[in-house]
């Protein structure tokens, strides 16, 4: 039974105070060498991803929470009445605020207060009140725009705009392929993240935290949250179950949590993120399909070369500083775009002015991004420097392709005429 000590996200049989078997011991957090993760492992280990990682956990809480606050989609109900309502909303966040700020919260606290682990990746890292008021700030924007995602697509099963699957297959297949789905999508989501303009809108957000601690996981921009959700694209696509939909959102929100802890010797070790926000331009996979950033060259194994890392301020990760007018600019005017779209809802427009509007929503921060880094000077993005031009072309069309076409069809889907 020795085996089951390494199921479930445990090594050893312990969630904190062991670091991932790699790890040797002897030397400081950090400077063991990540094993170059291949796509032969990864195929071997993804039909065993549930049981033999963090993912048993958070599957076993989403089967909970889903049974306890199971979607009404009924002809009558709130979510029928509107793809943005108040109290649709509300009713969510009742259920979302508290297990998301209760998952980070228990992060945060059994590691930067309870010292359950002990090898934190920077030995005198300082605690910045500062910076986790600005963490959790933008987590509570993005657990807001959450609920807006789950309003849209209850509205969209409710009213009989989208079918959905149902059955004991189809909630087992949901429930082994979501994570494998998850670090496919987030891959190609974070990649295209990268590029100069939607680096130097939205993503850079994230990256203000390069000491991450727990609440860093979710703070991100408003778009990147609204492309990051975009990962609910099979049950647009494949009329996955109102579940599957469930479980990929807790997924979303729960599983950057502990892989942006900043120790490495806890259920969810994650040097591998770690060193992305150390160093920005290598490992852009989540850690369990680290093969993408060996096919890529990006790949990085261990923070060795530049010895052990000293704590940085991150003195832009605060909400005392007065934004700028590019970063006013760029957010007023994806809001902008999100309400055009909702203006228009529930309205009889045509299918032409259907389509212009849905793309606008899925594709007008990207533009956007593009039209504002201009106007305001560009060359503060990071640069895909270790990438050729067909790798990065094939970035920027995969990229799309799992982030504004599935926000597009949603949009559309909503204020396509009925016959
Ligand atoms: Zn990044
Ligand atoms: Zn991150």
């Amino acid at each position: 039974m020795d085996f089951l000590g390494n199921w479930f996200g445990m090594t050893n049989w312990k969630f904190f105070g062991e670091p991932p078997a790699y790890v040797d011991k002897t030397k400081a957090p950090g400077m063991s060498d990540i094993p170059t993760p291949t796509v032969v492992t990864w195929a071997i280990n993804a039909p065993f991803i549930l049981i033999k990682s963090p993912n048993f956990v958070w599957a076993c809480m989403s089967m909970g929470l889903y049974w306890l606050n199971p979607y009404d989609l009924t002809p009558n109900s709130v979510a029928a009445t509107s793809p943005i309502s108040y109290e649709f909303m509300t009713e969510r966040l009742w259920i979302w605020i508290p297990t998301v700020f209760g998952y980070f919260g228990f992060w945060h606290g059994t590691l930067l207060f309870l010292n359950m682990a002990s090898r934190p990746f920077i030995k005198d890292r300082a605690y910045n009140i500062n910076k986790v008021v600005h963490n959790t700030f933008w987590t509570l924007s993005g657990t807001v725009i959450w609920a807006a995602y789950e309003n849209v697509f209850c509205y969209l099963w409710a009213t009989g705009r989208l079918p959905y699957a149902q059955g004991a297959w189809y909630f087992l297949a949901a429930l082994a392929g979501i994570p494998v789905w998850r670090s496919i999508h987030f891959y190609f989501a974070h990649r295209f993240l990268h590029f100069g303009p939607l680096y130097q809108q939205v993503h850079s957000l994230h990256h203000r935290n390069t000491d991450v601690e727990p609440f860093s996981g979710l703070c991100m921009h408003p778009v990147e949250h609204l492309y990051y959700y975009a990962c609910v694209a099979p049950s647009l696509f494949f009329y996955c179950s109102p579940f599957a939909f469930f479980w990929c959102g807790l997924h979303l929100l729960l599983s950057p949590a502990a892989s942006h802890s900043g120790y490495e010797d806890h259920f969810q070790s994650d040097l591998f993120h770690y060193m992305h926000h150390r160093y920005f331009e290598c490992n852009y996979a989540g850690g369990d399909a680290g093969f993408m950033d060996v096919l890529f060259g990006t790949f990085r194994s261990s923070m060795v070369a530049e010895g052990e890392p000293k704590a940085r301020a991150d003195a832009k990760s605060t909400l005392l500083t007065i934004p700028t007018a590019e970063f006013i600019t760029y957010l007023s005017l994806c809001y902008g775009c999100f309400a055009l779209w909702l203006n228009y809802v529930g309205t009889a427009v045509s299918a032409e002015a259907a389509l212009i509007l849905s793309l606008i929503t899925g594709f007008g921060p990207v533009a956007l991004s593009v039209a504002v880094t201009r106007a305001f000077g560009g060359g503060r993005g990071v640069k895909p420097t270790t990438m050729n031009a067909i790798g990065n072309a094939i970035h920027i069309v995969a990229g799309a392709a799992v982030c504004a076409i599935p926000v597009s069809y949603a949009t559309w889907l909503t204020l396509r005429p009925m016959a």
